[in-house]
């Protein structure tokens, strides 16, 4: 965890396209797993969990994130209900049914659910 009163971390377009953050004044690097408070340009503040750091230039760390589970509008789909969060025993988090999981790179299932 990254814990720090100078750090900032700012949205940023990574060269794949997919939105990362630029983390300065931390006192580590970044790691895997780390989640960062990002406060956007409209003033909202976002918490992102940290994929993998791409680049290191001086104290500037600019990270990929894993996919946050975003609030999807509940709706019925064929054959089920699309939109109940299940934990995902791969990696272990909250998950929707065919969102992509970080850790298989694969879409979540149920058939990923943990079950009790
Ligand atoms: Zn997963």
């Amino acid at each position: 965890m990254l814990a720090t009163s100078s750090l900032k971390a700012t949205f940023t377009k990574l060269p794949n396209e997919a939105w990362g953050v630029r983390i300065t004044g931390a006192d580590q690097a970044p790691l895997s797993g780390d989640q960062v408070t990002v406060t956007t340009q409209a003033g909202e503040v976002r918490q992102v969990t940290i994929a993998e750091v791409l680049e290191t230039s001086g104290s500037a760390y600019v990270c990929s994130l894993r996919p946050s589970p975003k609030p999807v509008a509940r709706r019925y789909i064929k054959g089920g209900y699309f939109g109940r969060r299940f934990e995902c025993g791969e990696c272990g988090d909250m998950v929707f049914n065919g969102s992509y999981c970080w850790e298989t790179g694969l879409r979540h299932g149920w058939n990923n659910a943990v079950r009790d």
